[in-house]
């Protein structure tokens, strides 16, 4: 019996019900078996590289303290994010895989914030809304979009209009997340914090953050259009912002490198002497010859 016989026998055997299911099956995208392998990493979270485990289908919440159902806390069209990227559509999720003390969206980062529940086709009707308002793009950020993905892979899905997808993110994903975004991202909007592992445990409370980091970046460098963002800290010019601008003079040399001047000691970050003041003007001068010496030209 030729293998064709033999699936024209089993699929006799078939309830009608099953034959539906059967064929539905046959006809999945690759976006459909994106959300089912994101809906099995729900079930023991490790959408980021906190690996947390937790079942987030049964309502169990991780280190971000989201459960299954995604939230945010707004969207609209954005002006103030990169001059080729605006005007942009920015989707603003709840919660966050990062605890930074000094974290300017702290209102819709930390856990404790709910947010209106996400329907995915209802945000995808949204962006086809700001697409014809002018959105260039959408951007997914928040918090930090990473707890969400499954949510998002939804969106995508339910998409009906051709648009760029802006991935604003920490780079705190975990690998499995970052081969579910590739192919489905256009444009990562990336932040790069911190020049070792130290500065990171102590201003964000997160693990082995340079080589996670740099792994990701290297991940969307051969996959996507990439922006860097480093925020230069204050007293963080030599421990922070050389090692950053340094590697990524070496590892990706013509990339969109935006140098970020505008911190401001926001939520906890008055406990923190050396972080409690906005940068002076010698910082700024500092950071700029960093980048001037690395040989990195293509700054925003
Ligand atoms: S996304 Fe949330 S629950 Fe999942 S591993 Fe990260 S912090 Fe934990």
């Amino acid at each position: 019996m030729s293998f064709v016989q033999g699936l024209d026998r089993y699929f006799a055997v078939l309830s009608n019900d099953q034959k539906a299911r059967y064929l539905i099956a046959k006809e999945k995208s690759l976006l459909d078996r994106k959300i089912e392998i994101a809906d099995d990493i729900l079930q023991s979270c490790h959408f980021c590289e906190r690996h947390c485990g937790v079942n987030r289908q049964a309502k169990e919440v991780g280190y971000c303290g989201i459960n299954a159902i995604s939230r945010y806390a707004s969207e609209f069209l954005h002006h103030g994010e990169e001059p080729e990227l605006v005007p942009s559509h920015t989707i603003f999720f709840v919660g966050c895989t990062f605890a930074c003390v000094y974290c300017q969206n702290w209102d819709i980062a930390n856990r404790f914030v709910t947010g209106t529940p996400l329907l995915p086709e209802r945000m995808a009707e949204t962006i086809t809304m700001r697409n014809y308002q002018g959105a260039k793009n959408v951007n997914f950020v928040g918090g930090e979009p990473t707890p969400h993905l499954h949510s998002i892979l939804r969106i995508m899905n339910a998409c009906n209009v051709n648009t760029p997808m802006v991935w604003n993110s920490n780079m705190y994903c975990s690998s499995d997340t970052m081969d579910l975004l590739r192919g489905v991202i256009d444009v990562y909007l990336a932040d790069f914090r911190y020049g070792n592992d130290g500065c990171a445990e102590k201003y964000s409370n997160v693990k082995d953050y340079w080589s996670i980091t740099t792994r990701n970046f290297m991940s969307a460098w051969q996959d996507a259009e990439v922006i860097l963002r480093h925020l230069v800290l204050p007293n963080h010019l030599e421990c922070c912002t050389k090692p950053i601008v340094n590697w990524v003079a070496y590892h990706m040399p013509n990339i969109r490198f935006n140098l970020m001047f505008q911190y401001t000691p926001h939520y906890k970050a008055h406990q923190y002497p050396e972080l409690n003041r906005s940068l002076r003007y010698d910082e700024r001068t500092r950071a700029l010859e960093i980048v001037r010496d690395a040989g990195l030209k293509n700054l925003v």
